[in-house]
């Protein structure tokens, strides 16, 4: 009997989204665990991939000749049976392939590149020939779709073979060290060199001194500091004087940080006291509570993270903290790092892959015991966690928008009962959603109602933008705004100005014709881009220069519309000349490093004002800031979404927040189109309960989350007529099934109706309790994925986030 694999291979179809078995070949019995990756032949033919080992038997469940795996790819489980059974948990409720749950789990780094070519034979013709011309082999990944149906034509004929190969993308950086040989006597080698050989003196001494110290310092550390240079150490190399060794070292983003004093705890306020000392309870008696600590901007939320993450370090055990990616900022990290030094892997979109890589596999070994990072560092596979923190709980960023479709804050409160630990959501403007189960007590609610030292809340202004020109407003700005502007460059003092790009984006348009640029691929219209000076479309990444003349008429009149950054920073410097103004946006951050030198040259006094999109509105402490500006507060409210309001109140206070956080008084204008809107008077009354309750009325009446659950299923097709046959009957199919309780919204177009040349189509369930929903779900993946070979894809969307 011989022992088997079962392997999810990687191939993310419906029909292969179960393990298959493979033998175990002898030579690598016992080698194989769960969790590793392994290298195996594929359905009929000689397709090659690469798979995960989610079990070992001692038996098939098949009897048929089981194919051997072909090679293991790790020495060690990439994935710990945590990491497998959470993988298999988060494809169950997210709807999502097995495989792609896995590969979601894993640093890039690890996905094995499967390389195709075709070669000759075994039924060569003359076209075939052609073809390859002297080439031995013709890699897939190079051609057309046009070149590429043609060999696979003539693959079918016998012409061509297919040969599949693999790429290992993971690298591992080295160093080269110097290790002084432990026998060897350098003072009697010394004697034996000649006089005027002062580079080999030079380095005789220093063996002997690094041998007395047992020290093997890095070449690079050498060459810097001594005058020899590498090739000198290479010399001693070939005399048997020493080796140089090859060491794996990190490529670790943070370096910089990690050998600075840790910074100490603060005193906590009471309140704090109070809120850490009953999370602290919860870690030290190993108890899965969920809190929502809901605390004003300044409150010191951060404080308190940091204190719980200190007492489930020194109880032995470790943390993990997620932050929205746009709050990653730097600040962040230096507070984090600054605390707990190089123990703390940092994982986000900015790192490079390697990088990433290098942060994974420190977590992975153990040597990092805290993590901080954005949505997918949930996945971390850090083992023993003694608490787990949400930082500004309620941001929609924690939600993937694409297979997998997770919420962050489910994967961190399914781990947390894994592991036995609480769950700290902090915001100051928790989800309606999570306050909600605060007011049921299903979360423990805590409470930091009042700024540090008891700050004040910054005063608000509301500007009426519907008579600002009328009362001396110019371009963007009202009279109010510049004139507070004004009196902070008077003083000394710094301004953040938002500008809200929600639901807004800087298009080009004909003032002749009306004729808006759009993409040739997806019913949307290309966005401006300055820098590059071209337009480009968000989603499917076609760029296309500016054009000069209308396309359609032909008229010269054709012109930039919206509000972007770059015009806005334009408009300050001629109505405040003297100001210097720092923007921070997509534009200008796009580069590696490019917030981390905005923010330090902003916190350095280098500006006087930072102009800045949403990025700006989160985590920023800066002691100077006296005023804050929002040019456009209601962008936002007209999108086609029930949680307009909730986003526009959580982006007015997250703002607001920034302003007079030290003992400077802050102020802040917001300026609006819809100056009574609740949002926004709320907003201004920093009122967050009265915000809470209001809204809830609302979504009781619409019968909308967190009154009701809400999944969003998506057909897409080529063909408009039929991705629209499909959704019909879908939901005729859904309405069947369904209580008379449930509510299914549409079918309707997607608000992008078409997408990378695919017609898209929607359609949106409301319900309280559908127990047979899941099932009734995975029969329409079933079916309908059973026809992808027609060109259907289906989406199950579990509480969107984004309704469009
Ligand atoms: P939040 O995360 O709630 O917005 P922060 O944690 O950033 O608030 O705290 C706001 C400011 O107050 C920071 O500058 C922080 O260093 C300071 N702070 C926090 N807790 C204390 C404390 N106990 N004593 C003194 N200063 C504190
Ligand atoms: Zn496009
Ligand atoms: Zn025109």
């Amino acid at each position: 009997m011989t022992a088997v694999a079962k392997v999810i291979v990687d191939v993310p179809t419906m029909q292969t989204d179960k393990p298959f078995d493979y033998a175990i070949p002898a030579a690598l019995a016992g080698q194989i665990q769960p969790g590793m990756r392994v290298w195996v032949q594929f359905g009929r033919g000689a397709r090659q991939v690469a798979g995960m080992v989610v079990a070992v038997n001692a038996a098939a469940d098949y009897d048929g000749d089981l194919k051997p795996i072909l090679a293991v790819l790790d020495y060690t489980p990439v994935l710990n049976a945590e990491g497998l059974a959470l993988s298999q948990w988060l494809a169950q409720t997210t709807f999502a392939f097995w495989i792609t749950c896995i590969q979601t789990m894993l640093p890039t780094m690890l996905k094995i590149e499967t390389i195709k070519t075709a070669v000759l034979g075994p039924k060569p013709t003359p076209a075939a020939q052609a073809l390859l011309g002297d080439r031995a082999g013709l890699p897939l990944a190079d051609l057309d779709e046009a070149a590429t149906a043609q060999v696979l034509r003539l693959v079918q004929s016998g012409a061509l073979t297919l040969h599949y190969a693999r790429k290992d993308r993971a690298t591992v950086k080295t160093q080269d060290y110097v290790v002084p040989d432990a026998e060897a006597d350098y003072a009697a080698l010394r004697v034996a060199v000649r006089p005027n050989a002062t580079k080999q003196l030079q380095l005789l001494d220093l063996l002997a001194q690094w041998q007395a110290a047992h020290e093997t310092p890095a070449v690079a550390a050498v060459t810097a500091d001594t005058g020899l240079v590498r090739a000198d150490l290479v010399a001693g190399a070939k005399r048997g004087w020493l080796t140089l060794e090859a060491r794996e070292v990190y490529r670790a983003p943070y370096a910089q940080l990690d050998d600075q004093p840790h910074t100490a705890p603060l005193t906590l306020t009471s309140a704090q006291a109070a809120v850490t000392t009953a999370i602290q309870a919860a870690v030290t008696a190993t108890r899965a509570e969920t809190f929502l600590l809901e605390g004003v901007t300044g409150s010191g939320k951060t404080e308190v993270y940091l204190q719980v993450i200190a007492a489930a370090l020194a109880q032995g055990r470790n943390a993990m903290m997620l932050v929205p990616e746009i709050a990653l900022t730097p600040q962040m990290v230096h507070r984090v790092k600054g605390r707990f030094g190089a123990t703390v892997a940092v994982m986000h979109s900015g790192l490079s892959d390697g990088e990433k890589f290098d942060e994974w596999r420190r977590i992975q070994r153990g040597e990092a015991r805290v993590v901080v990072g954005a949505r997918s560092a949930a996945f971390a596979p850090l083992t023993n966690i003694g608490v787990f923190i949400i930082d500004e709980e309620h941001e929609s960023s924690y939600k993937q928008d694409d297979a997998p479709r997770y919420h962050a804050r489910d994967v961190i409160l399914h781990r947390a009962a894994t592991h036995h630990a609480p769950v700290v959501l902090g915001s100051a403007t928790p989800s309606l959603e999570s306050r909600a189960r605060a007011a049921k007590q299903v979360y423990t609610p805590l409470m930091l109602p009042q700024r540090i030292n008891a700050h004040p809340m910054p005063t608000v202004h509301i500007v009426d933008m519907r008579d600002a020109y009328k009362r001396g407003g110019k371009d963007d700005f009202s009279k109010d705004l510049l004139d507070a502007l004004a009196l902070r460059l008077a003083r000394g003092e710094q301004s953040v100005l938002l500008l809200n790009r929600r639901g807004y984006s800087s298009f080009v348009m004909c003032r002749e014709c009306g004729f808006v640029v759009q993409c040739p691929n997806c019913d949307i219209s290309l966005t401006l881009h300055m820098d590059t000076h071209t337009l480009r479309c968000h989603y499917c990444g076609h760029e296309e220069p500016i054009p000069t003349v209308c396309p359609s008429c032909g008229s010269k009149k054709i012109r930039y519309y919206g509000t972007g950054t770059q015009k806005v920073e334009q408009s300050l410097h001629t109505l405040l000349p003297e100001a210097r103004v720092l923007r921070m946006d997509v534009d200008t951050t796009r580069r590696k490093g490019g917030h981390e030198r905005i923010l330090s040259a902003f916190g350095a006094g280098e500006a006087d004002i930072l102009l800045g999109t949403q990025m700006i509105a989160k985590g920023l402490d800066f002691p100077n800031v006296t005023l804050v500006g929002v040019i456009n507060a209601d962008t936002g409210l007209g999108m086609p979404d029930f949680r307009a309001s909730e986003r526009t109140f959580q982006l007015l206070t997250q703002v607001s927040g920034r302003a007079g956080r030290a003992d400077k008084r802050g102020e802040v204008f917001i300026q609006s189109f819809n100056p009574e809107h609740y949002a926004i008077q709320f907003a201004q009354h920093h009122d967050y309960e009265g915000f809470f309750r209001h809204e809830m009325t609302i979504r009781h009446r619409g019968d909308y989350p967190p009154y009701y659950f809400t999944t969003k299923l998506t057909v897409s097709h080529p063909d408009e007529d039929e991705a629209a046959k499909a959704i019909f009957s879908l939901a005729a199919q859904l309405r069947k099934a369904l209580s008379p309780t449930a509510i299914v919204l549409g079918p309707t177009p997607g608000a992008i109706a078409r997408l990378k040349n695919r017609y898209f189509y929607q359609l949106v369930i409301k319900y309280k309790r559908e127990p047979q929903l899941d099932q009734t779900l995975k029969a329409i993946l079933d079916e309908t994925q059973a026809a992808s070979r027609n060109g259907f894809f289906v989406a199950i969307d579990r509480e969107p986030q984004n309704f469009m």
